[in-house]
């Protein structure tokens, strides 16, 4: 049996016609599972007998088990939800004023060991299939209803680009008119710097938006807060964002988190403001949000002096508020809580 959330429309219309079906059973499944969201298969009333026991016996219309939430007092919510095979994963939920955004996973663990993040620490585990990813959005939908989720992040857990054909399968399903129809400008990949897969997403054309984690714009930096752009230092990474905004014609943002006595100086703020205005980018500067004791945010003067060096040059920038703190809503943190408390 496979899970039905891993199948695209046009995997679902080729599963089916090899199977002997007609082709346009492939829509009519795939608005069932997708648009009307129905949880078994004998509700699908306008299929014949023979195609509901086909479906029956091949595919599962699964559900991400909820076995944690927790809610800051900034109303910032995170979910962990445990897998099949009893990993847990954990996705975040931001309302503001006039969005909702979810911040997905897309692995378990991470490969790339980021200085301030604590989702590589236990290493990488594996990736998640689409139908775990698309299962993050249905449950914390479905929890929150009738509050709609209007972005989504795939900036959680893990390294989307580096579970490339999972990620672009999900959100392949979710953009789809016949189903969830998620608007593609709403939704927002964030990558560590993967050169080849940047350029590939580019060639993609789908008309989502690209965060790159840079966190310094001085290579010397970079290498210490992130290892792989010892593989792809920052030269190479603007050449392949400067394709991925050509063709989406839209401003790639930067995000830095910021950590005090790292990457907080105003000589560190001048190379930044001098890189944006190069690439024709935009920053969004994150303090620091962790428990670390070797590392820490700066202090508010510290992040003023820095944004006014920013503003000084003109360069693109918002500041983001830390959400979430009291519930550990970085990266892999409330993970990391709940094994501490077993
Ligand atoms: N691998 C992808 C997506 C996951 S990390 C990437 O590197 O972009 C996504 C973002 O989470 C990072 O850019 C950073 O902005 C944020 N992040 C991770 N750990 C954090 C922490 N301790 N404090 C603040 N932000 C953090």
């Amino acid at each position: 049996m496979e899970a039905i959330y891993n199948f695209t429309e046009k995997d679902l219309k080729d599963k089916l016609t090899s199977n002997g079906f007609p082709g346009y059973t492939g829509r009519q499944v795939f608005e069932w599972v997708y648009k009307k969201r129905v949880s078994n298969f004998d509700s699908m009333s306008n299929l014949s007998k023979k195609l509901k026991e086909f479906l029956r016996k091949s595919f599962s219309i699964t559900k991400l088990k909820l076995i944690k939430k927790e809610k800051s007092t900034d109303k910032t919510e995170k979910y962990l939800f445990e897998l099949e095979d009893g990993m847990a994963i954990e996705a975040v939920l931001i309302p503001e004023k006039e969005r909702s955004t979810l911040c997905v996973s897309t692995q378990v663990g991470c490969k790339f060991k980021c200085l301030f993040c604590v989702s590589g620490q236990d290493g990488f585990k594996r990736n998640l299939t689409a139908s775990e990813i698309i299962g993050q959005y249905f449950a914390v939908a479905d929890l929150k209803a009738p509050l709609k989720v209007t972005n989504i992040v795939f900036m959680g857990i893990g390294e989307p680009l580096d579970n490339f054909d999972n990620t672009i399968k999900s959100i392949n399903i979710l953009m789809n008119s016949a189903g969830i129809n998620f608007s593609k400008r709403r939704i927002s990949i964030s990558t560590c710097g993967l050169v080849p897969e940047i350029k590939e997403l580019a060639k993609l054309k789908l008309g989502i938006k690209l965060s790159v984690s840079l966190h310094s714009a001085e290579n010397d930096i970079r290498d210490k807060l992130m290892p792989i752009n010892k593989k792809y230092p920052i030269e190479e990474l603007m050449l392949a964002t400067r394709e991925f905004s050509k063709v989406s014609k839209d401003l790639v943002t930067f995000e830095c988190v910021l950590i005090e006595g790292i990457n907080t100086s105003v000589d560190d703020a001048r190379k930044l403001a001098k890189l944006l205005n190069r690439v024709n980018g935009k920053a969004n500067l994150i303090p620091y949000n962790g428990s670390s004791p070797e590392i820490k945010a700066p202090t508010q003067e510290q992040l003023d002096i820095f944004t006014q060096e920013l503003k000084d040059r003109s360069a693109f920038f918002t500041l983001r508020k830390s959400r979430g703190q009291d519930i550990n809503a970085a990266c892999g943190q409330l993970k990391v809580k709940y094994l501490l408390d077993q």
